[in-house]
């Protein structure tokens, strides 16, 4: 069944016709190895290099920091393991949230397993990193914060400029995850203070398996693939050009869109969760209010179960998740919802819609209408919904 109304944007996006139109000559036909001297392999450099730009001027970063990568979870992966490394005589404690996509808190745990230790601060009920939390954690010894720019499941952004000043002063390094973030709201790294942050193409209409760690000039970040000179000899093999073109192609519509982009969808969030706190009752909204992704809204619906309300939506046509994409099948309850303490007769009914670029009023109405009536088959009774 293929999915009528796709109500899932945070698990991925569907690539846009301008974006392949632009990968496709690298897939056949420019296929020369960016490292070789003749022409056709100049052309791929060059594509690299102006890829780089572009992306670099759409986050206000130097094309010299911007070191592609295969994704979120490898941009994470070597940022935490590798800054940590480089810093261990320093010291080895490292503060992150109970909040983290897995790339992030898995292998914050990786590095607990070599010796190193590590503080998971908690949040408030919105999701919200309190900065002086955070500061009151900070020890002699700690060397990489690691927080998320906003959060995959329940959409809050949380305070990394607040965050990122408070690192800065006490000179440790601020890593923050930025996938939900880029391409989707405005962001400047020459304004906001981080060190190093994580994207992925395929969250915002570009391909899969590419995506970028921004590493600001001043930091001295380790080499992850030891091999060739890829990547100014940090990031080995032979790079990805299509994938690479294909996601500056689409970050940079992303940003020609991304005002009136934003505004209408925060308009369409925010009726969708009124009609729904309206026209259902026992429904808890996750998340802040208003500091949240433009497109995520998330529902804790008391009385149902999660993964049931999902098929029932399906097969009305609507594709929606319950917590992270990656943790479907996990009959356990998310860690985000568990760390906001959705009250335990809700909790088990989190489900997230995330709307994005292509999502229509019509979709979200359908999508109620679609939340209503399964709701009511789950609950039973004489007055459901
Ligand atoms: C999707 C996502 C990732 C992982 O990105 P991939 O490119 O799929 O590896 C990491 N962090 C966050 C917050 C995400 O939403």
């Amino acid at each position: 069944m293929s999915c009528k109304i796709y109500m899932d944007h945070a698990a991925t996006t569907e690539m846009l016709p301008q974006v392949r139109d632009k990968m496709e000559p690298y897939l056949m036909g420019e296929f020369a190895n960016a490292s070789t001297a003749y022409d056709m392999g100049a052309r791929s450099r060059k594509a690299i290099e102006q890829a780089r730009a572009d992306i670099a001027g759409v986050i206000d970063a130097l094309p010299e920091e911007i070191y592609f990568t295969s994704g979120g979870s490898e941009s994470d992966n070597w940022a935490i393991k590798n800054i940590a490394g480089a810093k261990k005589k320093e010291g080895r404690h490292i503060i992150t949230s109970k909040i983290e996509h897995h790339a992030v808190l898995r292998s914050c745990q990786y590095l607990e397993q070599l010796g190193y230790e590590v503080t998971y601060l908690d949040v408030d009920d919105y999701g919200l990193i309190r900065p002086e939390d955070l500061s009151r954690h900070i020890r002699e010894d700690t060397t990489l914060i690691t927080i998320m720019a906003a959060n995959n499941e329940i959409g809050t952004m949380e305070p990394i400029g607040e965050i990122g000043a408070i690192a800065r002063k006490k000179g440790i390094v601020f890593h923050t995850d930025a996938v939900q973030v880029v391409g989707q709201v405005p962001l400047s790294v020459s304004r906001l203070p981080v060190d190093l942050l994580s994207a992925s193409a395929h969250k915002f209409h570009g391909p899969k398996g590419v995506g970028f760690l921004y590493v600001k000039s001043d930091q001295d970040l380790p080499s992850f693939i030891h091999g060739g000179s890829q990547e100014r000899g940090k990031r080995a093999g032979t790079e990805n050009v299509a994938g690479i073109v294909g996601m500056a192609e689409a970050l940079k519509l992303a940003a020609a869109e991304m005002r009136m982009g934003r505004t209408r969808l925060i308009r369409l969030r925010n009726y969708f969760c009124e009609r729904v706190m309206h026209e259902i009752r026992g429904v808890r909204l996750n998340g802040h209010p208003y500091r949240r992704l433009p497109g995520n809204v998330n529902f804790s619906i008391e009385g149902v179960e999660a993964t049931a309300l999902l098929v029932l939506l399906e097969e009305q046509g609507v594709c929606a998740s319950a917590g992270s994409a990656c943790n479907t099948g996990e009959t356990r309850l998310s860690h985000v919802i568990t760390a906001i303490r959705v009250p335990e007769r809700f909790a088990a009914g989190s489900v997230r819609f995330t709307m994005g670029r292509e999502t229509t009023r019509d979709d979200v109405d359908a999508t109620i209408r679609a939340l209503r009536e399964s709701v009511a088959l789950l609950r039973g009774g004489s007055n459901p919904v």
